[in-house]
């Protein structure tokens, strides 16, 4: 008796496609009855599921008992409106059916002809969404430059940081690769230090400017120009500035248009890391965070971070794409065909790391069509004002401070510590966390600005509304007055 596979049959997809679409509706209308940051141990997956796969299939329903016994368990619940951690990795309704639609056609388009549509959709939405940033002309795909999606921020600022040291090289000789120095400050986000190690900079020569609270942890133009100086005194070259408009510790944004102008009186290639607050940039109000992007080589944003689009969707524009594909392209004979042999079209294999490329831009497109770009406004505007809420709540309980002026929707602040006290006030406050993120009900994080332990709180899931935010902090005093008690003691 021979049984064979039938893996994709449509009425079976539609069955449990149905089942699973229901599954997911289901965990969003009770979500909050999970514990927000997941409270298992270690290694617990293990003593739950067998050695080995099955020899013969499983039931539909069986495997989906097993993700609600023992998966979620194991799940943090970045979509709860409890979350106010690191920061918001959004999902919604638009995102998810884009993501639906893209895991169901299952394309690989790494060259135009792979899925013509997903090329050209791909620059037709980042067009757009250039256009609600009001980035300047030439990060359209209409002249020399272009948008592309990378699946992090961590992948865009590396395949920048690529094209800007071969561009260099090509200037400055191949031998200089030694000489190369790059520049940011030191609140810039480690992506940046891993993408210097993967692109073979001497670890000397990747930059990391301190940045202190005198300005808010942004990177000082005077002091990028002096240390610029003493390395060309020195004969290195400066070829890279990557600079932060909302640091991932406390939001800082770092004076682009001062800093851009040191970049291009260098010949340096200047990258913009707006992975977070960018999507704010959507708003007039918020826009001038960005104002000197104009000077920029390349800029990012995260649209799956804190713009409903579901992980993952990191847009990266840049000015000149011949960088990109003069560092990043290979053109193998199994690969070759007519459209990219006569030039015609863009290979978004040659704007990367790997070949293999989803179809990402389905999900950003309907979130861009089923929303609009007022109502993404209004979203934005929505947890602005949130975090807002929680600073006045902060700052009205003598016993806590806020520590760094907020400006988008995250709140840094911590208690303050006994007087002269500060390492017992780093402790008090990394126990004040740890108190906080067992109960469940809430999941914040932390950060260490100037040696002092910082607690994070980062509005912006999609759920979230002000009794959410209530009850947080409802929380953290009623854990605060029950440490303070203690130590009292
Ligand atoms: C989150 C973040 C990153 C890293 O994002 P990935 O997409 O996970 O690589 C980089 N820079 C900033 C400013 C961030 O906020």
């Amino acid at each position: 008796m021979e049984k064979r596979l039938k893996p994709m049959d449509a009425e079976q997809l539609r069955e449990y496609g149905h089942k699973m679409v229901d599954f997911i509706a289901d965990y969003y209308k009770t979500i909050e009855n999970f514990p927000v940051l997941s409270q298992v141990e270690p290694g617990y997956l293990r003593n739950l599921l067998p050695d080995s796969a099955p020899n013969q299939p499983d039931s539909f329903q069986h495997v989906l008992d097993d993700i609600q016994a023992k998966i979620l368990p194991g799940v943090t619940h970045w979509q709860s409106p409890n979350y106010f951690a690191y920061y918001p990795s959004n999902s919604s309704v638009a995102g998810f059916l884009g993501e639906m639609l893209s895991a169901g056609l299952n394309i690989v388009g790494f060259s135009w002809i792979t899925s013509p549509a997903a090329t050209e959709l791909e620059m037709i939405v980042l067009d757009w969404l250039a256009k609600m940033l009001k980035l300047p002309e030439d990060f359209l795909s209409a002249g020399q430059g272009g948008g592309v999606i990378q699946g992090t921020a961590s992948e865009a600022v590396l395949v920048v940081l690529l094209a800007a040291r071969d561009k260099a090289l090509r200037r400055v000789g191949k031998g200089a690769l030694e000489k190369l120095v790059v520049y940011a400050s030191d609140q810039t986000h480690s992506a940046l230090q891993k993408a210097c190690q993967i692109a073979g900079i001497h670890p000397e020569n990747c930059r990391l400017l301190k940045a202190n609270s005198s300005t808010n942890y942004a990177l000082s133009p005077e002091l990028l120009s002096e240390t610029i100086s003493q390395d060309l005194a020195i004969g290195l070259i400066p070829f890279f500035l990557c600079a932060t408009v909302g640091t991932t510790s406390s939001t800082a944004v770092d004076p682009l248009l001062a800093l851009g102008k040191f970049a291009k009186s260098n010949e340096m290639w200047f990258h913009v890391d707006a992975a977070y607050a960018g999507s704010a940039c959507i708003c007039p109000e918020f826009r001038h965070y960005i104002d000197g992007v104009e000077e920029a080589d390349s800029f990012n944003m995260n649209a799956h971070k804190w713009f409903l689009t579901n992980f993952d969707c990191s847009a990266l524009w840049v000015k000149d794409r011949s960088a990109l594909v003069q560092a990043l392209s290979t053109n193998p004979e199994f690969l070759k065909n007519k459209a990219s042999q006569a030039n015609m079209v863009v290979d978004y294999k040659d704007w990367q790391i790997p070949l293999g490329r989803r179809f990402r831009s389905l999900k950003l497109w309907m979130v861009l069509r089923l929303y609009g770009l007022e109502n993404l406004q209004c979203y934005i505007r929505s947890h602005i004002k949130l975090a807002k809420h929680f600073e006045d709540l902060v700052a009205q309980d003598t016993r806590f401070e806020v520590v760094t002026p907020r400006i988008f929707s995250l709140v840094c602040f911590r208690l303050l510590p006994p007087p002269n006290d500060e390492y017992h006030g780093n402790k008090l406050n990394h126990e004040l966390l740890d108190a906080v993120n067992s109960t469940g009900n809430v999941f914040v994080s932390h950060t260490v600005l100037s040696g002092k332990y910082i607690l994070r709180f980062a509005v912006g899931a999609p759920l979230t509304e002000e009794k959410h935010v209530n009850a947080a902090w409802k929380v953290l005093q009623d854990k605060a007055t029950a440490l303070l008690g203690e130590s009292l003691r």
